[in-house]
């Protein structure tokens, strides 16, 4: 479908489409209330995003003893059961589904602590979301190891730091030797080196992590 026009919300954050629709049954007497809308930019898979995602596939299929193409298809069924998205082939997916695809795979081998051939976060085409898992896992966001909380947020001394109130408040999981590195170079220095950025601790962040909400 063409979109032939667009209201933009008043912060910029929703965007209203108007599409040509006139099967009211579905909506009335079934009572569907969601409904997907992806916006294709007509672009496919690139051949980095590609090599990303055979580079963890095989990690996972070392740390598996499984077959590289067993874990292709049994992680593209996995995806596709959790997401609905329609069957796609890495040869010619749309670069929004290989994002997505790539995201997951990542965020399986943070889950499962399987050990990867380079850094994730290099391989990670969504920093924000990297952070946000490595962090709900404990895991250091540059090497992968166990990970100690750094608030980018001075938290002020004299503050009991069981007392503080968290969310809200921007972190970083770094095992302790990145964290040693953070203190010792500075957040500009170490943020501009690595790529990485705080990330804001919100309701589910702070139960996973046993902080005062
Ligand atoms: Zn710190
Ligand atoms: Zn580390």
């Amino acid at each position: 479908m063409n979109i032939k026009g667009y209201i933009s919300g008043f912060d910029g954050q929703a965007l209203t489409i108007v599409a040509p629709f006139s099967d009211d049954y579905i909506l009335t007497k079934r009572e569907i209330t969601e409904c997907e809308i992806r916006l294709d930019d007509g672009r496919t898979v690139s051949a980095d995003q590609r090599k990303k995602i055979y580079a963890t596939m095989r990690d996972i299929s070392i740390w598996s003893g499984h077959l590289p193409d067993e874990i292709k298809a049994l992680m593209k069924y996995d995806f596709i059961a959790k997401t609905g998205c329609d069957y796609f082939s890495l040869a010619d997916a749309d670069m929004t589904t290989a994002n997505e695809f790539l995201n997951f795979l990542i965020e399986f081998c943070i889950e499962q602590d399987i050990p990867t051939e380079d850094s994730l976060l290099d391989r990670s085409p969504d920093i924000a979301r990297y952070l946000y898992c490595c962090l709900a896992n404990k895991k250091c966001a540059l090497c992968g190891k166990k990970a100690e909380l750094h608030h980018v947020d001075a938290v002020g001394s004299g503050r009991n730091r069981k007392e503080i109130v968290h969310k809200g408040m921007h972190v970083l999981p770094l095992c302790r030797t990145h964290h040693t590195e953070f203190h010792a170079i500075g957040k500009d220095t170490f943020c501009e080196k690595y790529k990485v950025f705080g990330i804001k601790l919100d309701d589910y962040l702070c139960r996973v992590l046993r902080l005062k909400g």
